[in-house]
């Protein structure tokens, strides 16, 4: 049986959420911004429609900037510090929202097949030779997801 969902949640607990399976898309970022905000060499981010994503918790949100100017709200828990939620108005607008993945209760069989940002990966960083690399952001999410 294939699963129809999968659940995840940060570190402490406090977050829980529920995203619809399989994902819109799973991609990686290795921005430096999403460098400083997990304190590791990328993130893993995961595509839902917003009715996908069913979420209990509270989260609190970091206003971060994109290169063009425009928001890029960082949602995290408010207790343990963990980042769970990307938002942007461009995905509000989409109907659709970022999370990240690495928050998933599994993750052994992620296989992110486009990797963003890949100009300022950390240099020990190798990317599958078969999956695309793009070297900034280049679809119409306008973000640092
Ligand atoms: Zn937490
Ligand atoms: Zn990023």
């Amino acid at each position: 049986m294939s699963e129809a969902t999968r659940s995840g949640g940060c570190l402490c607990g406090g977050v829980r959420y529920t995203v619809a399976w399989p994902l819109q898309m799973l991609v990686t970022c290795s921005c430096t911004n999403c460098q400083k905000q997990s304190g590791s060499a990328l993130s893993v981010v995961g595509v839902v429609a917003r009715d996908d994503l069913a979420l209990s918790g509270t989260l609190a949100t970091f206003t971060d900037r994109a290169d063009s100017g425009n928001a890029v709200y960082r949602q995290f828990c408010n207790r343990c510090g963990s980042p769970v939620l990307t938002d942007t108005d461009a995905a509000r607008a989409q109907g659709i929202i970022f999370f990240k993945a690495g928050t998933l209760d599994r993750t052994d069989d992620l296989d992110p097949a486009t990797h963003m940002w890949t100009r300022s990966a950390q240099g020990w960083m190798v990317f599958p030779d078969h999956h695309a690399k793009l070297p900034e952001q280049q679809d119409e999410t306008d973000g640092k997801a």
